[in-house]
């Protein structure tokens, strides 16, 4: 692994910071309908044509609680070895802004749905575990439009009401890549669990980054500053970067650190303050009357456990015991349901060793250059199956393989009907090699006596002409006992 760029500037002082990280993540429940109203959720819909009155909070509303959603923030904290909390109460978070029609958003305070748990990153070095400190359910607000119009501000609401999760950990990620390790992961598990798309383009994956700096070996922590809505690791790392080193700066030069909110300008690559400590809202958070505490019975959650799908981690022991990966191997196959399903079907027909690698290699890089998922693969698992059991079987070489791959990325076309149209088959008839080889022994005698008299180096060439003669399908095996027999 090259050494991290930002790590080198947060610890340029001769080493002497670490920087510490804590996350509050807002992941969007995949759900057809909204927190506490019956409108869809559908990205990309006409401005304000999913607003029910409840959304736009016409007086008179009533919130009614969607159980899906509070299964989905359930089946969340089973997946992050949570602990569940049977009993939780939604509170009134109240400030005023355009977008935010009941001048209150309602979300969990004291009592949240789900409490502690962790998340394990497979980092180059080793395992780490992170601490969850909560999950709690709440409303997105709406959304101002300021750019569209010189003078005016729209409000589209149709993200009002929206359920979200926010996922808060411990301050326990010491670096830009745990960051990054550490949503990936996240994303990972709520995508098996099918309770968030993680779509970050969408939005519906954004973070509240808390960073701080201390001197390593320190027991205290410094203080933190909150940089809000960060919406793609990329910039979290690169806000990360830069906060670290305005705080450094800070300290060297003496002075202390503002607790504050601050803001990642992505234009100019910096952070910005956006409202200190003293100006802090005070949200006065207080039970929603309109709605009861919400309580679940363990037989709730013990049938929610029922349809917990085997997750990333479970499912890369199983791979790494079972079919003998790395965990290297393991990790990159696991990192998302579709690739791991595509790798099992795979496999059902062929060799794993094989399949892993061209998996790995040759598939991903392919589908990369395409900028295609694996979902899109022109190249269905049977046909990969196919092509590897065509490599096995000695039909073809693995670099003649590396041609019927090309073709079948054109299309999905069984691999079989290639090295048949196009003639790739391997020549593996020791006859036929034989009087190839003859001939190019033939047409290389002074080669061939200097061979014999000692200069076994010259092998290789002869390997090569044979190769080249027969087009690249002769038997590199075959060809190898052969011409040691002749020479
Ligand atoms: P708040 O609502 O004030 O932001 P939360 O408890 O919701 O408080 O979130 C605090 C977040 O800040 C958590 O993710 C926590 O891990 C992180 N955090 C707390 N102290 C520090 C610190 N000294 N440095 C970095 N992150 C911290
Ligand atoms: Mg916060």
């Amino acid at each position: 692994m090259s050494k991290d760029k930002s790590e080198y500037l947060i610890n340029r002082k001769d080493n002497q910071y670490e920087v510490v990280i804590g996350l509050e993540v807002h992941a969007q429940v995949t759900s057809e309908s909204k927190l506490f109203s019956t409108s869809s959720t559908k990205f990309g819909a006409e401005p304000n044509t999913q607003v029910s009155l409840v959304d736009a909070a016409l007086p008179g509303m009533l919130p009614v609680i969607n159980e899906y959603c509070v299964k989905q923030a359930i089946k969340t904290g089973i997946g992050l070895k949570a602990k569940i909390n049977k009993r939780s109460v939604f509170d009134r978070k109240n400030y005023f802004y355009a977008d935010l029609p009941q001048g209150y958003q309602i979300s969990q305070f004291k009592d949240p749905i789900v409490g502690e748990g962790k998340v394990i990153l497979d980092m180059p070095d080793g395992q780490k575990e992170v601490g969850i400190e909560r999950l709690h359910l709440e409303q997105d607000a709406g959304k101002s439009i300021h750019d569209l119009d010189p003078k005016n501000t729209f409000v589209d609401l149709n993200r009002s009401g929206v359920a979200l999760m926010e996922i808060v950990s411990k301050p326990d990620l010491r670096s830009p890549d745990e960051v990054n390790a550490y949503i990936k992961k996240l994303r990972s598990i709520m995508r098996y669990l099918g309770t968030c798309d993680g779509n970050m383009q969408e939005g519906s994956l954004r973070a509240d980054v808390n960073v701080s700096v201390r001197k390593k070996g320190s027991k205290v922590f410094g203080t933190r500053c909150e940089i809000k809505n960060v919406n793609s690791i990329k910039f979290m790392q690169m806000a990360i970067e830069y906060e670290a080193n305005r705080q450094v700066d800070l300290i060297e030069e003496g002075q202390s650190i503002d607790q504050e909110t601050r803001l990642f300008d992505t234009k100019k690559n910096e952070t910005r303050s956006m409202r200190s400590k003293e100006d802090a809202h005070d949200y006065r958070y207080f039970p929603d009357p309109d709605l009861l505490p919400l309580e679940v019975s363990d037989d709730f959650i013990e049938k929610l456990k029922l349809e917990i799908p085997e997750l990333p981690d479970e499912k890369k022991k199983r791979f790494i015991e079972k079919f003998k990966l790395s965990p290297y191997e393991a990790t990159i196959l696991v990192s998302d349901n579709e690739t791991s399903n595509y790798f099992e079907n795979v496999i059902k027909k062929s060799d794993v060793k094989l399949a892993t690698n061209w998996i790995i290699g040759e598939l991903f890089a392919a589908l990369n250059e395409k900028n295609l998922e694996i979902t899109e693969s022109p190249i269905s698992a049977g046909n990969l199956s196919k092509l590897i059991n065509l490599i096995k079987d000695g039909t073809i070489s693995g670099k003649i393989a590396k041609t019927v791959f090309e073709h079948m990325m054109e299309g999905d076309k069984d691999p079989k009907k290639i090295v048949d149209e196009k003639g790739l088959k391997q020549e593996s008839d020791p006859k036929a090699l034989e009087a190839l080889i003859d001939k190019v022994i033939d047409d290389n005698r002074e080669k061939a006596t200097e061979y014999k008299s000692g200069k076994v180096k010259l092998f290789g060439f002869f390997v090569g002409q044979v190769m080249k003669v027969s087009g690249g399908k002769a038997n590199p095996q075959l060809v190898n006992e052969i011409l040691k027999r002749k020479l």
